[in-house]
C-alpha cells in the first residue's frame, strides 16, 4: 500500500509517492500556479497525481490516500480557510481533489504535516509528545500528543507564531503587536537587524552586503555572528530571549519530549542552540525538571511529502 504526499507551495507543487514506512519512491514538481485561482491549482496537483500513477505504474487502487500539506488554516473536511500566499479564502480542497482524483484526501497546515514528518523518521520518532516549529518568513508550529496530532477543536489551534510574547516596535502581519514570529523569524532578524544598523555604521554586515541593506538576509546575519559583529551578535541574542519565551511556554503547558526547530532560521542553530537552551530553563516552572530536548529537525527539504503522506496515516 502507497500514499501520495503534497507539498502545496506559494511557488512550486512538489508531490511524492512514498511507502508507509514513509520512504519516498517518486518525485514530481511544478511551479505553483498561482494567477490561474483555485480552480488552475487543483488541476495543477491533479496531473501531478497523474503523472506520478502513469510513471511510477502503481495501481490507483494500491494508493491509500493522498495528504496535502497547505500554507494556511483548513478544518478536518479539508475545508480552506485562508492560505494568503494562494490568495485562497474558503477553499473546498479536499472535497474538489477527491473527486477528481477518486482516492481518497487529508490536508493539514504545512507546518503540522512537516511535524508529522519529523515523528516518521526525524528527531521527534518514537516520541509519545512533541512540538515542531519552523522557522522561515514566518513562525508555523505543529503538535504531537499521545501520537496523533492536535490542531485543536476547529482546525484553528497551533497558530504558535502569534501567541503574544512582549512588545515589539512594529505589528504582526496579524494585526497584533508582539507575536512570537515578529521576534524570531527570518523576517524579523532582518527588520531588527536594520534597525540597529542605523546606529551602528561600523559593523561587517554592511561591507557583506555593500552598503545595500536590502541585501541582507538571516544567513548573513548568522555569518557575521560568527564573525563575532557586535550587530549580528544582537540580533540573535534577541531571538534567543523571545524564542525561550515562547518555547518556555510550551514546555510548561505541553511537557513535551522533543521540541524540534525547523526551517531557514534552524539551520544555523549552531550559532544559537546552546546560548537557547540555557535561556530556556529561566522559563521552565518545574526546574528540577528540565528534560524537554531541543532538537534541530532532520527532514527539511521532503518533509512536505513525507509529512502530508504519512498524516493520512494517522488520519485514516
Ligand atoms: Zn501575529
Amino acid at each position: 500500500m502507497y500514499y501520495i504526499g503534497i507539498d502545496l507551495g506559494g511557488t512550486s507543487i512538489k508531490a511524492g509517492l512514498v511507502t508507509k514506512e514513509g520512504d519516498i519512491i517518486s518525485k514530481v514538481s511544478a511551479s505553483t500556479p498561482v494567477k490561474e485561482g483555485f480552480e488552475g491549482i487543483l488541476k495543477r496537483i491533479n496531473e501531478l497525481v497523474e503523472e506520478i500513477v502513469t510513471t511510477t505504474k502503481v495501481n490507483k487502487e494500491n494508493i491509500k490516500a493522498i495528504g496535502v500539506g497547505v500554507p494556511g488554516v483548513c478544518n478536518e473536511e479539508g475545508f480552506i480557510y485562508f492560505a494568503t500566499n494562494l490568495f485562497w479564502t474558503n477553499v473546498p480542497l479536499g472535497k474538489r481533489l477527491e473527486e477528481l482524483t477518486g482516492i481518497k484526501v487529508a490536508v493539514e497546515n504545512d507546518a503540522t504535516v512537516a511535524a508529522v514528518a519529523e515523528y516518521t523518521k526525524g528527531v521527534t520518532a518514537q516520541t509519545k509528545n512533541s512540538i515542531f516549529l519552523t522557522l522561515g518568513t514566518g513562525l508555523g508550529g505543529g503538535i504531537i500528543i499521545n501520537h496523533q496530532v492536535y490542531s485543536g477543536s476547529h482546525g484553528i489551534g497551533t497558530e504558535i507564531g502569534h501567541v503574544v510574547v512582549g512588545e515589539n516596535f512594529y505589528d504582526c502581519t496579524c494585526g497584533n503587536n508582539g507575536c512570537l514570529e515578529t521576534f524570531v523569524s527570518a523576517t524579523a532578524l532582518v527588520k531588527y537587524c536594520k534597525k540597529l544598523l542605523v546606529d551602528h555604521k561600523d559593523s561587517t554586515i554592511f561591507k557583506k552586503v555593500n552598503g545595500d541593506l536590502e541585501k541582507i538576509n538571516a544567513k548573513i546575519i548568522f555569518d557575521c555572528a560568527r564573525e563575532k559583529d557586535i550587530v549580528a551578535l544582537q540580533v540573535i541574542q534577541r531571538m534567543v530571549h523571545y524564542l525561550a519565551i515562547g518555547i518556555g511556554n510550551l514546555i510548561n503547558i505541553f511537557d513535551p519530549e522533543v521540541i524540534a526547530l525547523g526551517g531557514g532560521v534552524a539551520a544555523a542553530g549552531d550559532v544559537f542552540l546552546e546560548q537557547l537552551q540555557e535561556e530556556i530553563k529561566k522559563y521552565i516552572y518545574v526546574k528540577s525538571m528540565n528534560v524537554t530536548k531541543i532538537a534541530i529537525a532532520q527532514l527539511e527539504n521532503d518533509a512536505g511529502i513525507v509529512g502530508s503522506a504519512m498524516y493520512t496515516k494517522l488520519k485514516f
